[in-house]
């Protein structure tokens, strides 16, 4: 039987998820793939969502004001999306020790190579074009986020597809831990694992309506650093230009339209399915259609969707709305490092690590 306070302390399980600010805001691929679902559970569970904005040095180390913004910019559009802090615990990455401690303890249960295989870390070297010359703490924020995710001991993760081989990483962490410093033998399954004693829950992904959704390029994900994101806060000219100039790639008006094209799927995404399916069957019944139509529909349907999130966001951008979030921030801080010590604490003491409550300074 496990000796430790249960990562469910208020009744409810817990969730951790979150954004890096490597971008002013949100894009659609944010709000299917991972949003809509912490909207639903936010009630259910008790929620952690992270600005990973050590991670954003990652790629922008020499933009630090750039990172700053984004911080704040992130925050304003969980705000305009409906995130509560009220509910929900907004976790500043840079301010919680925690998850620094954990990150290098945690480094030393993954073989390197196994970091360096990971297939998100190697589409993001491709698509972001970081060559060879990427920094050491590139592929480390794989680890990082597993401290991430570990330190609020949370029970779901909701992300998009990219970041399954993250979870499973997070995942193998989690078992190899609690097998060498919990005694937590190898046959038990990975759910009964903080039952039988172990300090981390195994946590699961729980991936979003859409898995991933395509950028406006038509080839790589919907990104904030790949130029193809469709923002939260984009004005709905900027959305129908955007909408407009994806390529449909069709020879003749009634020739289909392709399979995984951008518009095809923005069509299902984002329009009422039986639309959606009567738009599908006129495609692919042979007669004429015109593209500019479906575009205006799609783009006018995305736009509905997001312009009560775009005026909220827009309240924020007042010196008013900075102070706010900046509130919302510090007490987000104070909230998280009372979960990340107590978690720092029953792992440092499984390691043999604890010796006495420290003083700094
Ligand atoms: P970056 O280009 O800096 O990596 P990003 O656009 O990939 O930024 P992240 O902050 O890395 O955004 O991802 C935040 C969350 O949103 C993750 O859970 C991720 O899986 C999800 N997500 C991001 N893009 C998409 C997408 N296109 N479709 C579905 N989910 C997505
Ligand atoms: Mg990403």
């Amino acid at each position: 039987m496990s000796t430790n306070p249960p990562s469910t302390s208020s009744g409810k399980k817990r969730i951790l998820t979150g954004d890096t600010p490597t971008s002013t805001g949100l894009h659609l691929g944010h709000y299917v793939g991972s949003l809509e679902n912490r909207l639903k559970l936010q009630d259910e569970y008790d929620c952690y969502f992270l600005i990973a904005n050590v991670h954003a040095f990652t790629t922008l180390a020499e933009k630090p004001a750039d990172i700053r913004a984004n911080t704040l910019g992130i925050v304003k559009d969980w705000l305009a999306v409906g995130l509560d802090p009220q509910r929900s615990t907004f976790v500043l990455q840079s301010e919680i020790p925690a998850i620094a401690e954990l990150t290098f303890l945690f480094a030393m249960l993954i073989p390197f190579n196994k970091v360096m295989r990971n297939p998100t870390l190697k589409t993001e070297i491709e698509t972001k074009g970081l060559g060879d010359s990427y920094p050491f703490g590139f592929p480390m924020y794989a680890v990082g986020q597993c401290a991430d995710i570990l330190t609020f001991r949370p029970e779901l993760v909701p992300v998009g597809e990219d970041q399954e081989a993250h979870i499973e990483m997070c995942r193998d962490v989690a078992l190899k831990f609690n097998q060498v410093y919990c005694g937590v033998g190898n046959r038990v399954p990975a759910d009964e694992h903080e039952k039988a004693g172990g300090v981390f829950p195994v946590p699961k992904a729980k991936i979003g309506r859409i898995a991933r959704l395509v950028g406006t390029d038509g080839k790589n994900k919907m990104s904030k650093s790949l130029n193809n994101a469709i923002f939260l806060y984009d004005d709905a000219k900027a959305v129908q230009k955007k909408i407009n100039g994806i390529k449909t790639d069709r020879p003749t008006i009634t020739s289909p339209l392709p399979e995984g094209n951008a518009l095809a799927q923005y069509i299902d995404a984002f329009l009422p399915q039986q639309r959606a399916e009567e738009i599908k069957a006129m495609y692919a019944s042979g007669k004429e259609v015109m593209d500019g139509h479906i575009k205006a529909e799609v783009g006018a349907a995305i736009n509905a969707l997001i312009e009560p999130m775009r005026a909220r966001r827009a309240e924020l951008e007042t010196p008013t709305g900075e102070e706010k979030v900046l509130g919302v921030i510090r007490d987000g801080i104070r909230k998280a490092n009372a979960v990340a010590e107590e978690t720092l604490h029953l792992a440092k003491k499984a390691m043999g690590l604890d010796f006495g409550k420290r003083v700094v300074g």
